[in-house]
């Protein structure tokens, strides 16, 4: 069998030194004699990995003090229903950056709870961040709402909004761990598990602390972040393993060199797949202008800025007779593409690229 490559969007792509250990550790975790899947989330082991992976978040993003980490279920959507949830009674509105399809859904979500304002311009096509200087920010939102990387779209933000005071909440759920962030500048971080920094199901949630004890009434418990830092994330029965494998990718991210490291090559495997992107006079093309491309999803169509429906299904059928996965596009965006997470190596985007070159010498006249 061919040596696969998985680049697909999520659940995505796990390190496999992380299979190995999860490999051994199934049936007997840390020499208990039984598995952790049948663990009581009351033991003491179970409390001692709590303990340990809020460590290691800590450690990563040098997480300050006046910060709480919580472990939640219900995925990066549980919590764009937890945000305005546990926000939005501060001042009753919020205001929203929509830059993607993700944080359009965010704002959906929200509108639920409370007033809330599309600080961007409307718009079908997401193709880069509209100029700070043209957000509509209100200076009595309860929050401001980003997501820092657009899945399906391929934005990400290169730096972090000025809100004036107002706290900034971040979905981080696939560029959560990819490199250095100044956590000191945001009041909420949160992200789902499976795109970056392990498997589905649970959240992880970065709170700084006078942002709790303002939840509205009807917020679940389960959602409710002052409930859950109370309980320390062990309310009811969490995601356990979820929470366990995030655990050991964020110590395999660790004893790879940290978010510096995971930054380093980041920028080095997304280079690649842009330049020759570039490099190709227009054969492949990204429409996400320069400054606002992502180093974690990375979209592109062939043939046009239109996409050449026969080119890009011949492409994807000879990346999967070679390994290369799940390098389908979105199905709101089509074409095609790559995400270039951590545990997708520097060999196996070298091997993407070649296939790309060849493909673009075949085809070009
Ligand atoms: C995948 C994703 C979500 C949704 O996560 P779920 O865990 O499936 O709810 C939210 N935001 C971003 C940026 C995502 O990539």
């Amino acid at each position: 069998m061919v040596k696969i490559h998985n680049f697909g969007a999520g659940p995505a792509k796990l390190p496999e030194e992380v299979y190995e250990i999860i490999k051994k550790e199934l049936t007997n975790y840390e020499n208990s004699g039984i598995s952790l899947l049948e663990t009581s989330h009351r033991s003491g082991t179970y409390l001692k990995l709590n303990t340990e992976i809020q460590a290691v978040v800590r450690r990563l993003l040098n997480v300050p003090d006046n910060y709480k980490i919580l472990f939640l279920s219900g995925g990066g959507q549980g919590e764009f229903a937890a945000v305005p949830l546990n926000l939005i009674s501060r001042t009753g509105t919020a205001d929203y950056v929509v830059t993607g399809a993700w944080s359009a859904k965010a704002a959906k979500e929200a509108k639920k709870y409370g007033k809330v304002n599309v600080v961007t311009p409307h718009t079908e096509r997401y193709e880069g961040i509209p100029d700070q200087s043209t957000w509509k920010l209100d200076p009595n939102a309860s929050y401001v709402h980003i997501c820092t990387n657009e899945t399906i779209h391929g934005v990400e933000f290169d730096f972090v909004p000025d809100t004036k005071g107002v706290p900034l909440v971040a979905d981080m759920s696939s560029n959560f761990m990819s490199k250095k962030v100044d956590v000191s500048k945001f009041g909420v971080i949160y992200g789902g598990a499976q795109k970056n920094i392990g498997t589905s199901g649970v959240a992880l949630v970065i709170v700084r602390e006078d942002l709790l004890n303002h939840a509205l009434p009807i917020c679940p418990s389960i959602l409710d972040w002052t409930v859950n830092v109370k309980a320390d994330s062990i309310l009811n029965t969490p995601p356990m393993f979820a929470i366990y494998i995030m655990g050991r990718v964020l110590q395999w991210i660790e004893s790879k060199g940290g978010l510096e490291k995971m930054a380093e090559l980041a920028t080095k495997k997304s280079s690649l797949v842009y330049n020759i992107i570039e490099e190709s006079n227009g054969f492949y093309y990204a429409p996400v202008a320069k400054n606002a491309r992502s180093k974690m999803n990375i979209p592109f169509r062939i043939g046009s800025a239109k996409g050449d429906d026969a080119l890009e299904k011949e492409f994807l059928k000879g990346a999967e007779a070679l390994g290369l996965i799940q390098l389908k596009g979105h199905r709101d965006v089509g074409g095609i593409r790559a995400s270039t997470y951590n545990a997708v190596t520097l060999e196996e985007v070298e091997v993407l690229v070649k296939y790309m070159r060849d493909f673009y010498n075949k085809h070009s006249k």
